[in-house]
């Protein structure tokens, strides 16, 4: 074989050197958003960290704001709903002590992007969208993406999806301005729901479905979309 002249080199080497540095950079930017925006917090479960470090938040977000994939605000996902900022998450999932055998629903799919973190901890998971469009798009973007235990629904979320419950875990990415009783009515005894729950000032709540009834904790102030009455 012939060697490559200087020219056929520079070019060769303009490409390499061209493609990699893109690459990187959103690898970079992962590992420092799991340094910064988690582990300098309080996210301490191990396989949430991993999952956070896996996943590629850039491909759940329109190529405008790609760029700002890994910052830690939300950002707009079209439609007026936003992909919630990646501690909020972590947290979220960190909050729902998932197990690797676990059935979880997620209430507001939006990109896509929590359903493919909580995948990479349990083994089936379903989540509903309220916006026809959004909910193609997800479902789409998790299959080109490999996810095989992931169901997408376009529907109503108040209603959950009694088909597959009951539920290890559900956790809620809109707000609805009461806890939904048909949630719970979904959930397995002993399992959590993780839901922003008020108008404009909200509190992340932790629901523990018991015997009779359910158990209330309140974990954060936050700002979620409201969950969308029919
Ligand atoms: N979990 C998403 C972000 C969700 S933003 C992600 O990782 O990207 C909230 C989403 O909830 C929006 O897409 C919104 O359309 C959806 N939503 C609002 N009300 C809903 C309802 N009643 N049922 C199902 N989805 C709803």
């Amino acid at each position: 074989m012939r060697s490559l002249t200087a020219v056929e080199l520079f070019i060769f080497g303009f490409f390499i050197l061209g493609a990699v540095p893109v690459k990187d950079v959103f690898a970079k930017k992962r590992k420092t958003m799991v340094e910064r925006q988690l582990k300098a917090r309080d996210i301490t479960d191990d396989k949430v960290l991993s999952a956070m470090a896996k996943v590629k938040r850039e491909l759940f977000v329109p190529p405008p704001v790609q760029p700002a994939a890994y910052e830690d605000y939300p950002l707009s996902i079209g439609y007026g709903q936003t992909i919630s900022q990646p501690y909020i998450v972590a947290y979220m999932t960190q909050a729902a002590k998932l197990k690797p055998g676990d059935k979880v629903l997620e209430i507001g799919t939006g990109s896509g992007y929590q359903a493919a973190i909580l995948a990479e901890l349990v083994k089936e998971v379903y989540t509903i969208e309220i916006l026809e469009p959004l909910a193609r798009q997800a479902e789409k973007r998790l299959s080109d993406s490999g996810y095989k235990n992931i169901q997408v629904k376009f529907g109503d979320g108040y209603r959950g999806w009694q088909e597959h419950a009951p539920y290890d875990a559900i956790i809620v990415t809109a707000a609805p301005s009461q806890i939904p009783q048909e949630l719970v009515n979904q959930l397995k005894t002993g399992g959590l729901m993780v839901v922003p729950v008020g108008d404009f000032f909200q509190e992340l709540y932790l629901i523990e479905k018991t015997e009779d009834g359910f158990t209330t904790r309140t974990l954060l102030p936050v700002r979620f979309v409201p969950m969308i009455k029919k």
